[in-house]
């Protein structure tokens, strides 16, 4: 047994493969009420034999800086990616942080492959992939790292596997399906058959998070069908993780409308037309389900303004959880100061933050709102099927998972 040393933190390799599930938008209560109809009795037996907690995600609690954060055992500040959208007042242009080169830090995955560990990592949608994949050498026997959105396009140079569709025996899914999540499992399934890798990361998507609360009969189905394919990998012999890049809630009013600040309008209103400019760090190629409306916000103020000022104001709405300044926002949720606006608002539980109503395009809510990015939807599940050394009381982070699975499961 040796151990592998990254960002600061020391990982046991395991003698049996270690998978990491990242179940997208999962809030406390899906499994369990899953578990509650008999259908999950994989899942069961984790919550009773196995590893039960809670965990505290990164704030904006959104998908891209929290699987970063597990990915890495880092906060944001370490990483450095905050959210999809980071603003440059120099070019005056939003940028896109999908890429791998705003990444400032290495990954579980890259640290354990140059021990010689065997990497095999399976994202819903694409646009994590190559930041999941990051400085990993590909080929079939050192590192598979594809998505399901393209797995019809998987090549043995760019993703280490080709014929993906024909291993895992599914058509390519829908983009926006519970499809796309089911084919992350299959995969994880037949490549732990195939290649046992020592290392094993699953990221799905909140697809039906996003539409379907804990409970209600798709999110059980959905609960269900991943019990399946973790009851195969448990017989496998993996030791298996289980968390979530942050919770979700419900964000709308009593007659099903999104129940939104926008404070692009009403900053417009207190200062004059676009004198600040309000980033909505959620806003993704990928709005359909979310409308861009999450719980977090920053906000660019021209030089010279007075920011206390515009913090008392903010405090003063109705909705708005917290509004600080750079430095206390970042200190607070250990953010990167530099891809971090002048100002931090977090709404409350039941509320989202957009720019401007015409900004907007909330045709593809086909159910009413729920969404995520707050304080409110910071407690997720971290789960193992295996039972784990960690005292009673130790305040865990979704991103200790790595941790918790390689240095403290029995
Ligand atoms: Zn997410």
């Amino acid at each position: 047994m040796t151990s592998v040393t990254v960002n600061g933190r020391s990982y046991q390799r395991s003698a049996q493969p270690v998978v990491v599930v990242c179940i997208d938008g999962s809030e406390p209560g899906y499994i369990e009420s899953a578990v509650a109809t008999g259908r999950a009795p994989f899942l069961a037996r984790m919550l009773k034999d196995g590893t039960n907690r809670l965990a505290q995600c990164v704030v904006p609690s959104f998908t891209n800086p929290n699987n970063l954060s597990i990915v890495t055992g880092a906060p944001p500040k370490v990483h450095g990616i905050c959210g999809n959208f980071f603003y440059d007042p120099e070019s005056g242009t939003e940028v896109m942080m999908n890429d791998p080169k705003f990444l400032r830090a290495r990954t579980i995955f890259k640290a354990f492959q140059e021990q010689g560990a065997k990497i095999a990592v399976v994202t819903a949608k694409d646009k994590l992939r190559r930041l999941l994949g990051h400085e990993l050498e590909i080929g079939p026997d050192r590192a598979i790292c594809f998505s399901s959105e393209l797995a019809d396009k998987a090549s043995l140079s760019e993703n280490g596997i080709e014929n993906v569709l024909d291993l895992v025996g599914l058509p390519l899914p829908d983009v926006y399906s519970a499809g796309l999540s089911e084919f992350v499992f299959a995969a994880g399934v037949k490549l732990m058959e195939r290649d046992r890798p020592d290392l094993m990361y699953l990221s799905t998507t909140d697809y039906i998070q996003h539409k379907h609360a804990p409970g209600t009969p798709v999110a059980n189905d959905f609960y269900a069908m991943m019990d399946g394919y973790l009851a195969q990998l448990d017989a496998l012999g993996a030791v298996i993780a289980v968390t979530a890049d942050h919770g979700m809630n419900a964000k709308h009013d009593s007659r099903g409308a999104p129940d939104v600040i926008y404070l692009q309008d009403l900053l417009d209103g207190w200062l004059g037309k676009d004198a600040v400019r309000v980033i909505l760090p959620i806003t993704d190629p990928y709005v359909v389900h979310h409308g861009a409306l999450g719980s977090f916000a920053t906000i660019y103020l021209p030089s010279g303004s007075s920011v206390p000022e515009l913090l008392d104001r903010l405090r003063t709405v109705p909705g708005i959880d917290l509004a600080l300044s750079r430095s206390e926002g970042c200190a607070r949720f250990e953010l990167p100061e530099d891809r971090t606006g002048d100002v931090i608002v977090v709404s409350t539980a039941h509320k989202v933050l957009g720019t401007s109503a015409d900004r907007h395009d909330l045709s593809g809510l086909t159910e009413p709102l729920r969404s995520h990015g707050g304080v409110s939807e910071q407690t997720v599940p971290l789960v193992l099927n295996r039972p784990t050394d960690l005292p009673a009381g130790a305040k865990l982070r979704n991103f200790d998972i790595f941790d918790v699975a390689l240095n403290h499961a029995r």
